[in-house]
């Protein structure tokens, strides 16, 4: 079946008519194209980035309280 990507809101599936069935946006791709699968891919890679950067404020926590403790052993 036909899918459309819509570039405005992100939405992918059947097209309205050439316009995004949920925002009526004409500004869609075909969801098969590979300029479309890209979009996808950068926009699941936005989230995934916005997801890992709280992981790695954790990290930074980490490895703060490490640096602190290797800190103490080295001047020893
Ligand atoms: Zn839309």
């Amino acid at each position: 079946m036909h899918e459309i990507l819509c570039t405005r809101c992100g939405a992918v599936g059947p097209d309205a008519a050439g316009n995004c069935a949920r925002c009526g946006s004409s500004q869609v791709l075909a969801a098969d194209a590979p300029h479309a699968r890209k979009f996808i891919e950068e926009r699941d890679a936005r989230n995934r980035g916005a997801a890992s950067g709280s992981a790695s404020i954790r990290t930074q926590a980490t490895g703060k309280v490490l640096g602190r403790a290797l800190g103490r052993l080295f001047r020893k």
